[in-house]
C-alpha cells in the first residue's frame, strides 16, 4: 500500500461506488462499524458496481485433444502491517501460518499457487509495518506451508528494506524453494507442472519515491520492456502471465490508461494479466479470448476500510493442446480477511466467503457474516458468472 486517502473521502467514494445498499462502516472501529452497518440488499442496482464489457475471442481454432491440464490459484496483495506481526508473535517466534490455514487446503490443491508479496523480509528485527514494510522472514514460511509456489515482488514496497531487503527477500525465497520474480535482477519465474511451463513476469508502477539502490533492484512498468520480456518468456515457456502492480488505490474502476496497458500486454503475447495494488477488487475482462484481472485486492493485510478486507482468489485451468497452451477457464473465489479479538491479541485469518457463510464457525461474528454477505452480493454483481462459491 502507499499513500493513504482520508477516511471521509474514501467513504464518500465507496458510497458512490456501491450505492446505498451496502453502507461503508466506520474505519478501524469494529464496535462503531457493527452499529452502523446495514444489511446489504441483493437487489441493489447492478449499474452501481463497475463491470467491464468483453470482446469476443477471434480465435476460431477447433479444440483437439487435451494433453495436459494445470490448475492455478492466484491471490492479491500479501501485506504485513505491524498489527499482523504482533498478532503472529509467540514468545521468541513469529508464526504466520494460522492466518492462511482456513484456505490452505484450497491453495495446496492447486498445481501452482501464486501471490504478490508486498513487503520485504529480514532475519532479525526491528520489524516495521506501514510505511516501510520490514517483515519477519517466517512470513514466507507461512506462505510456503499454505502452498504458495511462486511470489511476485515488484511492487511499491519492494525497496522498503533497501538493497539489503531486496537481496535478503530473494535469498530467503530461494532457500524455501519459492519461485519469485520482480526484483533483484531476476528473470521470469518459470514454474513447471506436468511438463507445462508457465512464466510469470512482474512490474510495478513506482516505489514510493525510494530510489533504486542498484540497477535492476525492481522491475518498473515500461511497455517496451514488457513486450521484450514477454517475447523472450514465450520462447522458454508454454504460457506467459504478467503481474502488473498498478492503478489508483481504493478505486474499483480501472483507469483508461490501465485498460490500455492491459490490452497492450495481451496484444504483445501475454496469456493472462493478474493485476494488484489498488487494495480493492476490480472487474475481470475477457479480451480477445484472454483474461485481464484488474485487481485481486488484498489477500491479507491489517487494513480495515470497507472493501480492503475483501479479496479474490483466481482459480484458472490451463490446458495444453497440440495447438498451444491457454487459460481454458477462470473462476473468481471471494475471500474475507477476518480479524477477531481475544486473549489479549488480535487474530488474523483469510476465509473463503462462500464456505464460511454456508458453514460459519465459532469465530465468525454476526457482524462478520453481515459484512461477508454484503461482499458476496457485491462480487456477484461485479463478476457475474465467473463467481465460484
Ligand atoms: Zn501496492
Amino acid at each position: 500500500m502507499g499513500t493513504r486517502v482520508r477516511a471521509g473521502s474514501l467513504i464518500a467514494a465507496l458510497a458512490i461506488l456501491v450505492g446505498s445498499a451496502f453502507v461503508p462502516t466506520a474505519m478501524n472501529s469494529p464496535a462503531r462499524a457493527e452499529a452502523s452497518v446495514s444489511a446489504p440488499a441483493t437487489t441493489a442496482a447492478p449499474a452501481a458496481v463497475p463491470t467491464l464489457e468483453t470482446t469476443p475471442s477471434t480465435d476460431p481454432t477447433p479444440t483437439p485433444s487435451v494433453d495436459a491440464t494445470v490448475t492455478l490459484i492466484a491471490v492479491g496483495d500479501l501485506m504485513c502491517h505491524s498489527q499482523q506481526f504482533r498478532a503472529a508473535h509467540y514468545g521468541s517466534i513469529y508464526d504466520f501460518y494460522p492466518a492462511f490455514r482456513p484456505v490452505a487446503a484450497r491453495i495446496t490443491a492447486a498445481d501452482i499457487a501464486a501471490g504478490n508479496l508486498e513487503t520485504t523480509l529480514r532475519a532479525y528485527g526491528p520489524y516495521s509495518g506501514y510505511p516501510a514494510f520490514r517483515t519477519p522472514r517466517s512470513y514466507a514460511d507461512g506462505l510456503k506451508k499454505a502452498g504458495f509456489d511462486v511470489l511476485t515482488t515488484a511492487n511499491n514496497h519492494a525497496l522498503d528494506g533497501g538493497a539489503t531487503g531486496v537481496r535478503a527477500t530473494a535469498a530467503y525465497l530461494d532457500k524455501l524453494g519459492i519461485a519469485h520474480t520482480g526484483t533483484d535482477n531476476d528473470g521470469p519465474a518459470i514454474v513447471e507442472h506436468d511438463g507445462v511451463k508457465i512464466a510469470f513476469l512482474a512490474y510495478t508502477y513506482a516505489t514510493n519515491g525510494i530510489h533504486s539502490p542498484f540497477p535492476g533492484a525492481v522491475n518498473r512498468i515500461s511497455l517496451a520492456r514488457m513486450k521484450t520480456n514477454i517475447a523472450s518468456a514465450r520462447k522458454r515457456a508454454d504460457l506467459v502471465i504478467v503481474v502488473p502492480h498498478w492503478g489508483s488505490e481504493y478505486r474499483a474502476t480501472p483507469e483508461a490508461a490501465t485498460r490500455t496497458l492491459a490490452r497492450a500486454l495481451i496484444d504483445a503475447g501475454a496469456d493472462l494479466v493478474l493485476g494488484s495494488h489498488p487494495h480493492v477488487v476490480r472487474p475481470v475482462e475477457s479480451y480477445h479470448g484472454r483474461f485481464i484481472v484488474y485487481s485481486m485486492g488484498n489477500f491479507i493485510s491489517g487494513m480495515s476500510d470497507t472493501y480492503t478486507d475483501l479479496g479474490i482468489m483466481i482459480e484458472a485451468t490451463i490446458v495444453r493442446r497440440e495447438t498451444g497452451t491457454k487459460v481454458a477457464s477462470l473462476k473468481v473465489v471471494p475471500v474475507f480477511r477476518d480479524r477477531t479479538y481475544g486473549a489479549g491479541r488480535s487474530t488474523y485469518r483469510v476465509v473463503d466467503i462462500g464456505r464460511m457463510l454456508t458453514a460459519p464457525d465459532s469465530h465468525t461474528s454476526s457482524y462478520d457474516r453481515t459484512r461477508m454477505r454484503g461482499y458476496l452480493s457485491y462480487c456477484r454483481r461485479m463478476f457475474g458468472k465467473l463467481l465460484s462459491l
